[in-house]
């Protein structure tokens, strides 16, 4: 799981030419390169819409997910305001579904937030529960972020159909890595993002069903673009890219997986086998491959990341990046405050290595091994005694941490100057 993925050559390739001679606005319909613009964005929703079993007609581009959920969000409950109230939400979203659904709030409308059980997951007996008459919209996300648990789409669908209100879901980070099919799992509206799958920052697509019709009242006034759904210039290279991300992923998808499946359990193995104490952060059995999250006891967070940085950065081959604030996401996990701060997140993605993932392990148990060694809590608490009935443990530590593997695709630098000077050169 990442926060964000490089940019597949396979991608690149498709773009370029639309960056530098075929850069027509798809809008204009009266010359060639508007028309050539025009059919590459359409042929790009088709294959966006392939990928998720859609429409290519339920296909709306926009700058991203965080757009996407901003507009399911907040424009399905105001499009129906005279109607529905009131939303139903879970605490582990992405900040974007969390902070429109507070938006709402300060607008009168009404949000249930449901904790989720120990493993990550809804509980959708809980949610049914949670269903009003105006319940307008369920918005929960299809793959967590920092967790990687796989939410029950399909059981959360049929809820949402029998009940007769809008399924949206936040899928950002599971487009091109599970299967999914709108029709199959009952989705009303979903979020996507490109560069969450090896493609370029910048853009994305939210899904909105049309039988039985969603509306939505959209964010952005204009020229009406994107069937008023996203009104301004649809950025033809971005899409494109989009699109050839999202057919390589339905070629490969199956591969990915699988790979990324046999990295996990290597890495995870490999860190297991050498340090004890540790704990996985949600759901194994119901989670995507590409992520694993774990909590060290008896380290210091902020330490352990300082470690893994030092060399990830040297070695090139891993990016790291932390964050300050407290996961929400583990609190709603119940996952204890100390254990909450020496979570470490690490993503698996298309371009990972063995001999990354071996790299990782060996720094992994080197630096949790050197802080226990200097950690009198660890020896305490070999020592037998119950460190729960000392206070102040870990309160003033608060720190999240992200390793990414992947590998750095200098390779695509070159090959973006390389095209760019024989283009020039050309002109
Ligand atoms: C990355 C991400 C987003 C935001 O996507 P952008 O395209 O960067 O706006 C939203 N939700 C989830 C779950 C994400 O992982």
């Amino acid at each position: 799981m990442q926060a964000t993925t490089p940019v597949d050559p396979r991608v690149l390739d498709a773009m370029l030419p639309f960056y530098l001679s075929r850069y027509g606005n798809p809008h204009s319909r009266t010359h060639l390169y508007g028309w050539e613009s025009d059919a590459a964005v359409e042929e790009a929703r088709a294959r966006v819409a392939s990928l998720v079993g859609a429409d290519p007609r339920e296909i709306f581009f926009t700058s991203g997910a965080t757009e996407c959920n901003n507009i399911a969000v907040k424009g399905v409950m105001r499009f129906y305001r005279d109607r529905r109230r009131h939303v139903v939400t879970t605490q582990t979203e992405h900040k974007c579904v969390l902070d429109s659904c507070r938006y709402l709030q300060q607008e009168g409308f009404e949000v249930t937030y449901l904790p989720v059980r120990p493993d990550g997951l809804v509980d959708v007996a809980q949610l049914a529960d949670a269903i009003r008459p105006d319940t307008g919209l369920v918005s929960v996300m299809a793959v967590n972020n920092e967790i990687g648990v796989v939410q029950p789409l399909e059981e959360i669908g049929r809820i949402c159909k029998e009940k007769g209100v809008p399924f949206h879901t936040d899928a950002a980070q599971a487009l091109g890595k599970i299967p999914i099919d709108v029709n199959q799992m009952g989705i009303g509206l979903m979020s996507l993002s490109a560069h969450k799958i090896y493609g370029p920052k910048g853009v994305g697509a939210l899904y909105l069903r049309r039988r039985p019709r969603i509306r939505v009242e959209p964010q952005m006034s204009g020229g009406g673009q994107e069937r008023g759904i996203r009104s301004g210039t649809v950025p033809t290279p971005l899409v494109v890219g989009f699109g050839a991300a999202c057919e390589i992923a339905a070629k490969e998808m199956d591969y990915d997986h699988r790979r990324a499946s046999v990295l996990q359990q290597r890495l995870l193995d490999g860190i297991r086998g050498q340090v004890d104490d540790i704990v996985i952060n949600g759901s194994m059995e119901h989670r995507y491959p590409g992520n694993l999250n774990l909590s060290f006891a008896y380290v210091e967070g902020e330490s352990l990341l300082m470690g893994l940085k030092e060399v990830a950065v040297s070695s090139g081959s891993a990016c790291t990046s932390a964050s300050l604030e407290p996961s929400y996401v583990l609190r709603a996990l119940g996952v204890e405050e100390d254990m909450a701060h020496t979570s470490i997140r690490f993503g698996i993605g298309r371009f990972t290595t063995e001999e990354e993932v071996d790299r990782a392990i060996e720094l992994t148990v080197h630096q949790v091994k050197k802080l226990r060694d200097m950690s009198p809590l660890y020896e305490m608490a070999k020592a037998g005694i119950d460190l729960k009935s000392l206070s102040g443990v870990g309160e003033d530590i608060s720190v999240n941490h992200v390793i990414v593997l992947s590998r750095q695709s200098a390779s695509i630098v070159h090959l973006f100057t390389c095209q760019v000077a024989s283009s020039q050169a050309g002109n």
